[in-house]
């Protein structure tokens, strides 16, 4: 799908890419479905509380250096930018830079809903830029605005003449789309329109964008890249507009996650010819090789990737294959966005350990550019086959899973979904950096996590004794879609 980036607005994931919340079934049907079209979402006739789109949206905007973030909404609306403030100031010493970057709510109440607030967001902006004197301000809209149709994009082209530095509208209405990853396209779509420049002509790089979300393998990963006289650009956390302003003039994109970086990695490549890296992603042995050789073959440095990974295959492999022994044969249920369940679920399967059930907080059926997923067409063309479940952190569901097929473990990159396993007994796995998993070595380790939690499990067993869950006998005996809308329930189980 063309991505537009003169109007300020994106498509929801549900409409653009046909992305869904509800599904239960396998693996292998949930491809098949996904390739000819049939996929169906299912809703919930109950369903738990999830994440507002806003808040990744918005947090990653706000982990730009030196820029204001002002969200046009309700004091709820901005309650994550105490968080976003504190995660930034953390990763901005952690990597010895300074931000300034600030994140203003405009605290609507209700006489603003009634009678709409344009004009006290105009002077919010421009009391925003001179109070603080941002290299970039991103106007934000919420549901309240929403609803009422407060016109955000007219506020904001009002006040761009008076203002020096880009002023950005940015559609962040929580009720739009199920599914928070949407965010992510947002912010990816209001750098794209207003912070992106054509590439200045002459300019020779050998800088490679690299969309992650903390960036903390990053001495790492500059090393690594070095072999390949190739120079990575972080994006977005640290990230500042200069440097945002040239990511166009970069050899190519690639990302942590398919799910946060396909927008802005297909945007790049369909406005400015930036080719994206599309394989499966680092995690494990077999990503990690895939990735380093479609790195190599886009940007023209094979050669120099085979080398490095001849070498390091000579350090590690013999590592990996003896701890491998004694993974062997334990039995996991995986909860993540489809990032990464599909990934993790791969190198699980390299590292001998049986995926009996993998939950998606939400799955799309195709990319921007029209494929099925990567990690997903790897999977299939292997004959790799699980129960697969598409819920967006519905931890009932969770509960139901784990009671029924009493695994050997849980991993999850959610630390809402981990507690819940542990209070169930089960040995939890937080895959909680997102670099976990990352090549060679820290493959090497995450195995090494997964025999530490394996081996000494008093801690669940002693916690679970003294929890009272709130889930009855009666939840137990469900079937995991019970509460699924009864007029599209997939019934076809693998
Ligand atoms: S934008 Fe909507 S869903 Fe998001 S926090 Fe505000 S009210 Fe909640």
């Amino acid at each position: 799908m063309a991505i537009n980036t003169n109007s300020s607005n994106v498509a929801t994931r549900e409409n653009r890419i046909g992305s869904i919340t509800g599904y239960v079934g396998n693996l292998k049907d949930l491809a098949e479905k996904s390739e000819c079209g049939s996929l169906k979402g299912c809703s919930r006739c109950f369903s738990q509380s999830s994440t507002c789109l806003s808040s990744c949206g918005l947090s990653q905007l706000a982990a730009i250096r030196d820029v204001a973030v002002i969200h046009h909404g309700p004091a709820g609306c901005s309650v994550a930018s105490a968080g976003n403030y504190y995660l930034d100031k953390v990763m901005a010493k952690k990597r010895g830079v300074t931000t300034s970057t600030v994140y203003v709510g405009t605290d609507m109440n209700e006489q603003d809903t009634i009678f709409g607030s344009t004009q006290a967001l105009g002077k919010i902006i421009r009391e925003v830029n001179k109070r603080y004197s941002p290299k970039a301000i991103f106007v934000s809209s919420s549901c309240a605005t929403g609803i009422i149709g407060e016109d955000i994009d007219s506020v904001v082209d009002e006040v761009r003449d008076e203002i020096d530095v880009p002023v950005v509208a940015v559609h962040c209405e929580g009720f739009k789309s199920r599914i928070w990853a949407t965010g992510f396209d947002i912010a990816d779509h209001a750098v794209l329109s207003s912070i992106v420049q054509p590439p200045r002509e002459g300019v020779k790089s050998n800088k490679i964008n690299f969309k992650n979300f903390y960036e903390s393998a990053r001495p790492e990963i500059i090393e690594i890249f070095k072999n390949f006289d190739l120079d990575p650009v972080f994006l977005y956390c640290n990230s500042t507009v200069e440097e945002l302003s040239h990511i166009s003039e970069s050899l190519a994109t690639t990302c942590i996650c398919g799910t946060l970086g396909n927008y802005l990695g297909n945007g790049l490549e369909e406005k400015y010819g930036v080719p994206y890296v599309r394989s499966i992603n680092q995690c494990g042995i077999v990503g990690f090789e895939t990735w380093l050789r479609e790195i190599g073959r886009v940007t023209g440095r094979s050669e120099k990737v085979e080398k490095y990974i001849e070498e390091q295959r000579a350090i590690y492999i013999p590592q990996i294959e003896e701890i491998k022994k004694e993974l062997k044969g334990l039995r996991a249920v995986i909860g993540m966005g489809p990032g990464y369940t599909f990934e993790v679920s791969r190198v699980l399967n390299e590292l001998g350990i049986e995926v009996v059930w993998a939950l998606a907080w939400h799955y799309d059926k195709k990319y921007e550019n029209g494929d099925v997923p990567p990690s997903m067409k790897y999977l299939l063309e292997n004959n790799i086959n699980f129960e697969a479940s598409v819920s967006d952190q519905q931890n009932y569901e969770v509960m139901n899973i784990l009671h029924k097929y009493k695994p050997d473990l849980y991993l999850s990159r959610h630390p809402g979904s981990t507690v819940w396993a542990i209070k169930n007994g089960t040995s939890a796995v937080y895959v909680a950096d997102e670099y976990m998993i990352f090549g060679y070595k820290h493959t090497l380790e995450f195995a090494k996590s997964i025999l530490d939690s394996i081996r000494n499990r008093s801690f669940e067993q002693n916690l679970a004794k003294r929890v009272k869950l709130p889930y009855t006998d009666w939840w137990y005996k469900q079937n995991v879609d019970a509460f699924f809308d009864s007029n599209n329930t997939p019934k076809e189980r693998g």
